[in-house]
C-alpha cells in the first residue's frame, strides 16, 4: 500500500519535471529487508453492547480501520465498525484507549517469533 503511494508520488514528479518514466519492473524492487518485517493475522472483535460512542478507537488508529456505523447499541450509542480490517497491522492501540474495554485484537499467525529466532542466531555467530 505505501509503496503503491509512493510509486504515485515519484510519478508524478517525474511528470511535472517533463521525464519519462521507467517500465515499473525495471524501476521498483522489495525492500531489501523484507523478510525481516513482522507480519501478523488476525481479527478484531468489537464488544458493541459496551460501546458507549466516544470515537477513541476511531480516532487513534493508526491505520484508520475502524469508521462509526450506522447502528446504535442497546445503550443508545453507534459503535465503531471496521472498515478496513485488512490494514491492521495488531498494534493493539485500539484496545489501549477504549475506556470500556469494548474491542480486543487477536492474532492467530505470525512470523514474529521466526525472525527473532533468526536475529538471536545471527548475533551469535557475530560473537564468536
Ligand atoms: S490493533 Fe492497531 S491497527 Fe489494528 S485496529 Fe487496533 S489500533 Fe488499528
Ligand atoms: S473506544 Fe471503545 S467505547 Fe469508544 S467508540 Fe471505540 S469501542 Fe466504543
Amino acid at each position: 500500500m505505501i509503496v503503491a503511494k509512493q510509486k504515485g508520488a515519484v510519478k508524478d514528479t517525474m511528470k511535472q519535471e517533463g521525464l519519462e518514466a521507467m517500465p515499473e519492473d525495471e524501476f521498483w524492487r522489495e525492500p531489501l529487508d523484507d523478510a525481516k518485517e513482522i507480519k501478523k493475522e488476525g481479527n478484531i472483535h468489537i464488544l458493541e453492547f459496551r460501546c458507549k460512542g466516544c470515537g477513541f478507537c476511531i480516532e487513534f488508529c493508526p491505520k484508520k480501520v475502524f469508521i462509526q456505523s450506522e447502528g446504535i447499541n442497546e445503550r443508545g450509542y453507534h459503535p465503531p465498525e471496521a472498515k478496513n480490517p485488512d490494514d491492521c497491522v495488531f498494534c493493539e492501540l485500539c484496545m489501549m484507549v477504549c475506556p470500556d474495554f469494548a474491542i480486543y485484537v487477536e492474532v492467530t499467525k505470525s512470523n514474529e517469533d521466526e525472525i527473532n529466532n533468526e536475529g538471536s542466531k545471527n548475533s551469535k555467530k557475530d560473537e564468536k
